[in-house]
């Protein structure tokens, strides 16, 4: 039983040696080397005074560089605080201010914009591998790495404390920083362990999701080095690298967000025999929406099952995840919740319970008793050990979400069906009403993701003197394709509710995403008032 995040990559060193933890281009990197430069780490941040408690910034894309330093922070007794490398150069200064973070660990392929930032956000300490510049304040990485002793005992710190302070992805507004104690990241492992992610030593994973999203930094290098799995990195997502990839290093677990499966599939298809991906076992899509129309290509292409997962950076991220040998659903399905989870539906607005948590018996045998047949819709709420300690400098918003019981109230809606699995509906405050009806905007995308000629696509609220707000879409038509905004408007018209359908189709070349390339919608909901004056 492990308390401390920084023991863990020693115990894999225990267990798995010399067995290959991470591969990048070419070269590979055991778990005892993990362990060891981890160590090394550690020991050049207490050498260069940082003190437990301290952010310290990363700022590192998927390279073997990452996990050492990430481990070796924490070890440390500070904080890890990956930074974001798509957000912009505005709200990164932003981020390392809200941190507080005056040391920071950056790659070499970003040297220059490291720099930028350091000296915008007055970053006492730069550590950038193979530069030295002491007026500067950086220090040359790889040669103090170098010269470090490769053994350090953690630095003692209580289950309570803080040990990562991710950042949100910025969907709906500034990112927000989340304190992660070692309790929430352990049993965040564990949960994922017990539950629908029992990967063990023989998995490989293609590791393209960015490490400093919660979901990559966790739910796969967190439980990859906890059960011993190989992780090949990516630091892009190409999509013709990342198929060669599964082909090449016969990779068996994927994880990825829809706007990764789209990328994949358009090149998959394009290339028929190209690409061999037999050797996929597992498949799993999170963190945003994700269309039936692209889970079924995906499934039917590939002939494996296309695993979801609902969680946030706030939960660590377990929430929920589909077993792998459950019950199959369509998209937006989501699972039940994970051990330890304990979720509930709420009303949005009273808060009033819809769905107890003793209502729901918990995987293996999710079941639920409904009093009707009914399924029942409301906002998520989640209690459990994984669920973070609160926002880092905003005990407002962090009074706001949370009740006196524990409860995190998630600002997501969700629903329940008789096996006890939830589907995401989407984010409550997204919800428009139009003439007093209720329209959910990924409702109206997934039947615009249904058209052929529809690539992607966004619904937001315009607007409207009669009805107060009316939905519109934006769409990106598929490579090659004309569509026309009647013939989208009508083809909506034919499956959703006519008070539902979107009244304008914009067409765009792409739409605005968060870093972790989520749709923004209200940078498009914005755009609308432009676009209606
Ligand atoms: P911000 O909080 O800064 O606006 P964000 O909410 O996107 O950004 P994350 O913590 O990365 O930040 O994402 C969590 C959110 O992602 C959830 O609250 C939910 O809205 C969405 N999400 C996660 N998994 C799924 C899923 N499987 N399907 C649909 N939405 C999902
Ligand atoms: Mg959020």
């Amino acid at each position: 039983q492990l308390a401390h995040m920084g023991t863990l990559p020693a115990m894999a060193a225990d267990r798995y040696e010399d067995k290959t933890a991470f591969s990048f281009m070419g070269s590979e990197q055991s778990f005892r080397e993990l362990e060891e430069e981890a160590n090394s780490v550690a020991n050049v941040l207490v050498d260069h005074g940082v003190a437990p408690g301290d952010r310290v910034g990363l700022f590192v894309p998927n390279t073997t560089q990452f996990p050492p330093a990430h481990f070796g922070i924490i070890k440390a007794g500070a904080v890890s605080t990956p930074l974001n490398l798509r957000m912009d150069p505005e709200t990164l200064a932003y981020v390392i201010e809200d941190a507080g973070i005056e040391t920071m660990i950056a790659s070499a392929f970003l040297a220059d914009e490291a720099k930028e930032l350091a000296a915008a956000a007055d970053v006492e300490t730069l550590f950038l591998p193979g530069v030295a510049d002491e007026e500067a304040g950086i220090v040359n990485y790889s040669h103090a790495t170098m010269d470090a002793d490769d053994e350090f005992e953690p630095i003692e710190r209580d289950p309570d404390d803080v040990c990562i302070q991710p950042y949100t992805s910025g969907t709906t507004g500034r990112p927000k920083g989340v304190l992660l104690s070692h309790r929430n990241v352990l049993t965040t492992l564990e949960s994922y362990g017990k539950g629908g992610l029992a990967i063990d030593a023989d998995d490989s994973i293609l590791l393209v999701l960015p490490m400093f999203h919660i979901y990559a930094l966790n739910a796969l290098l967190g439980i990859f080095t906890y059960r011993g799995g190989t992780m090949v990195l990516q630091p892009e997502p190409d999509p013709v690298n990342m198929l060669t990839a599964i082909d090449e290093h016969e990779i068996t677990m994927f994880a990825g967000v829809p706007a990764l499966y789209t990328m994949m599939f358009r090149e998959y298809r394009e290339n028929p025999g190209e690409y061999d991906l037999s050797s996929l076992r597992n498949v799993i899509c999170a963190a945003a929406p994700l269309a039936e129309e692209v889970r079924r290509q995906i499934e039917d292409a590939w002939n494996v099952p296309v695993v979801e997962g609902w969680g946030m950076t706030e939960t660590g991220p377990a929430g929920t995840v589909e077993p792998f040998n459950g019950v199959r659903k369509e998209a937006g399905c989501v699972g039940p919740p994970l051990p330890g989870v304990e979720l509930k539906l709420v009303d949005t607005a009273t808060r009033e319970t819809k769905i107890a948590p003793e209502d729901i018996d918990p995987f293996p045998d999710p079941e639920i008793d409904f009093d009707d047949d009914e399924a029942v819709t409301g906002e998520l709420a989640i209690r459990g050990p994984m669920v973070f300690e609160g926002y880092h400098d905003r005990p407002g918003k962090t009074e706001q979400v949370f009740d006196d019981e524990g409860w995190f109230y998630t600002e997501d809606v969700a629903r329940i069906d008789e096996d006890g699995y939830f589907w995401i509906v989407d984010r409550a405050d997204d919800m428009i009403i139009t003439g007093g009806n209720n329209v959910y905007p990924a409702e109206v995308e997934d039947v615009l993701y249904e058209h052929p000629d529809v690539a992607e696509a966004a619904v937001v609220a315009a607007p409207h003197d009669v009805k107060g707000e009316a939905p519109v879409a934006f769409v990106v038509p598929e490579a090659d394709t004309d569509v026309a905004e009647d013939e989208i408007r009508s083809f909506a018209l034919e499956r959703v509710a006519t008070y539902a359908h979107p009244r304008r189709v914009f067409v765009v070349d792409e739409l605005p995403r968060s870093a972790t390339q989520k749709v923004q919608r209200y940078v498009l909901e914005a755009d609308v008032e432009d676009r209606l004056e």
